[in-house]
This record gives structure tokens, sequence and C-alpha cells, in this order.
């Protein structure tokens, strides 16, 4: 009988416990730290076999390549920037393409990843939103963008943050976004601190609601862009569903650990969300909130129909949030050339590029 077999990167050691239990492999399922091993190789030595977990005995590793297999994904194509960030493209099985960019800084390094293939929200200002959702990614496509780009960058250690703001709505695909932190963070997995993980949304309440008392506290950022809600859902329609007074009295009930706020992400758009009007409303908003505002200048593109702020309207803006003694750091975009940016990853709207590698 030729049994399905299961790629066992979408298992949390949890699953992976429950799943021997449940198909009654008593070899395994009667030494829970089995699983402890097995994510050990699969995650600390990344291995790509079982073959090669050499302490797993051999009938485990029978039972193990009988009924999983450990799937890796290759990158199609790396673009690399004058910045030194890197665009990724990461070609899925069903031959869909998703982008992971790696952008360095001066002692560490961040990766920021992709949770679906295209994207539902239809911002009107985001090149995603083009594509359309073509399809949730599992757990296993999450975590291994982040495999996929170390195998590229053998020296680019010190990966210190994960940020969840390439394609996608991470909130739109929930449950394979929690078991790939579940996994990210496993002390026998990655053991990636949840503190270097930030996950963005547009804002769809109900999951911030519960995303706050989830046991892996990941951070928070939201994607604000508007002020007023005539402006946030002219730019983002889920401010239809979820309109600014909703999502900042969920944002203040968000349960946040010391020290830490949330980043609220605000794209300066030309004559749109660049005024010091905007700066003041932006200000009474967020009173009471323990937060950060990234100020991002809106990467345009030939085809968008907005228009970046200029250099000083940007820095007036980020002026007048300092001046009332706002954390609010201006963005300035790493990978534009690429079309790396924010907003930028999708896959067939690219720029003739400066290609390296
Ligand atoms: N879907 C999630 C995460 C991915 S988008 C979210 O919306 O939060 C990551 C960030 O890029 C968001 O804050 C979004 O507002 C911003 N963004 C999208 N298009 C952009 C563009 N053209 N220029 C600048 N920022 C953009
Ligand atoms: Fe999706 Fe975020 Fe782009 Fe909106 S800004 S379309 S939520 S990726």
């Amino acid at each position: 009988m030729v049994t399905k077999r299961n790629n066992i990167k979408n298992f949390t050691r949890q699953n992976l416990r429950e799943w021997f239990k449940k198909n009654e492999k008593p070899q395994i399922s009667t030494k829970p730290f089995r699983a402890d091993q097995i994510f050990k190789w699969l995650y600390q030595k990344r291995v790509e076999s079982f073959d090669k977990m050499l302490n797993i005995g051999q009938g485990t590793r029978e039972i193990l390549e009988n009924h999983f297999y450990v799937c890796s994904l290759k990158v199609s194509n790396k673009f690399k920037s004058r910045d030194g960030s890197i665009k990724f493209q990461i070609l899925l099985d069903d031959s869909n393409i998703i982008e992971t960019v790696f952008l360095p800084h001066k002692n560490h390094n961040t990766i920021c990843v992709s949770s679906q293939v295209g994207c539902a929200m239809g911002c009107d200002f985001c090149m995603t939103a083009k594509m359309g959702l073509i399809r949730n990614l599992n757990p296993s496509e999450i975590i291994n963008q982040i495999f996929a780009v170390r195998k590229e960058l053998p020296n680019a250690k010190n990966i210190r943050n994960i940020v969840f703001m390439g394609m996608g709505e991470p909130f739109h695909n929930y449950k394979n976004l929690m078991q790939a932190l579940e996994i990210l963070t496993d002390e026998h997995g990655f053991n990636f601190s949840h503190r270097r993980i930030t996950v963005s949304t547009s804002g769809l309440l109900p999951k911030i609601k519960i995303f706050g008392f989830e046991k892996i506290k990941a951070n928070l950022a939201v994607s604000l862009n508007g002020v007023t809600n005539a402006v946030r859902t002219k730019l983002m329609p889920v401010n239809k569903s979820y309109n600014l007074e909703k999502l900042i009295k969920a944002c203040s009930e968000f349960p946040l650990e010391s020290r830490k706020r949330i980043t609220f992400e605000y794209v300066l758009i030309r004559g749109l969300t660049d005024s010091i009007e905007d700066a003041k409303n932006l200000i009474k908003l967020l009173h009471g909130l323990k937060f950060k505002i990234n100020l991002i200048p809106y990467n345009s593109t030939p085809s968008s129909k907005y228009d970046s702020p200029s250099p000083e309207q940007a820095r007036m803006f980020q002026k007048y949030l300092l001046d009332h003694k706002i954390i609010a750091p201006l963005r300035i975009s790493k990978g534009q050339d690429i079309q790396g940016a924010c907003g930028q990853l999708a896959v067939e709207n690219m720029r003739r590029i400066e290609y390296l590698i």
C-alpha cells in the first residue's frame, strides 16, 4: 500500500508527537524526546534527509522515511540592490514564485518573508495587491524562505530579525502563520527569539484581538497609512470593515510585554498623507498608546497613481513627530532599485534591474 507522505516541516513538535501517538508508532511515541531530536536535525543541523539523522535508530528512520519527506525551496533569481539588500525569488512546488528580501544592517541582518502568494486585501497603493490572492503559504513554505536565504548567503551570519512584511497579509493566513511561529521560536527548532519577530497586518481586527493572547508573543505592526477614515478607506479597503476607531481600540487593548510597543507603519504619499496637519492628527489618533511609527516614503513605480513625498516634506513630517517626543524613524526604503521595497513585491512587475549574480 502506498501511503501519502507528509511534509515534515508542516508539523510543530507537538503535532509530530501527536502523529506518532495516533499512528501507533510505539518505538517513537513512547519516547517524546524523539521529536526533539528530529527537530534539532531539521532546524539546527539543517539536514535534508532522514538518513543523516545519525542518533536516530534505523527503525525510526524507516518509519519517518515511509510517512514523511523533508522539503526545501530553491531560489530561482536573486537581485542585489546598490544598498546591499538582496531580493530572492523563490520557486514553490506548484511553480508559483514568492519573494523574500534580505536586508543587511551594520551589526545584524533582517529577513523579510512572505506569507501568501499575492494578497487579497486590495490596498490601492500596493503592488502585491494587483496580483490578487493566489494562495496561502503553508508553514513549511514560510520557514523554508529562511533556509533558502541562509543557503544562498553562507557568510551572512546573525539574521537577527524576521519581519512578515513581504507578500501577503499574514493574519489572513493565521493558522499557518502561528504554526510557522511555533517552529521558529521552538527551542528545539530554530530557537529564534519571539522579540525579534514582527508580524505586520493591514488591520484584520479579529486576528489582532487573538494574536495578543497567543503563547508566542511576537511583535505587532499595524499598517495605518491614513489618519482619517476617508483617506484610509481610499487606500485600504479593510478600513470599511474595521475602521480607525475600532482599530485603535483593539490596539489599546493589545497586551504588551514590558518595554514593547506597537509599531505603526505610515506610508507618506505626496499630497495625501504627508502634510503637517496629518502629522498632528496622527499624534491625536494614537494618544495614549505605547507605540512607535515607522515612516515609509511611498515607493512609486512607473504605473503607480500616487507619488513619493519630497525628501524635505518627509523630513518635516518626521521632525514634527520627533518634536512631540514620538519615536518615528524615517525608513529610507532599502532596495528601491530592485523593487524589493515595501509594497513592491509583485513578481510580474519587475523593472529592468541590476542583475548581479
Ligand atoms: N500585508 C501586511 C504586510 C506586508 S505590506 C501589511 O499590509 O501590513 C508591508 C508594508 O508595506 C505595509 O506597511 C504597507 O503599508 C507598505 N507598503 C505597501 N505598498 C507600499 C509602497 N508602494 N510604498 C511604501 N510602502 C508600501
Ligand atoms: Fe496586502 Fe499589505 Fe499590500 Fe495591503 S499593503 S495589499 S495588506 S500586502
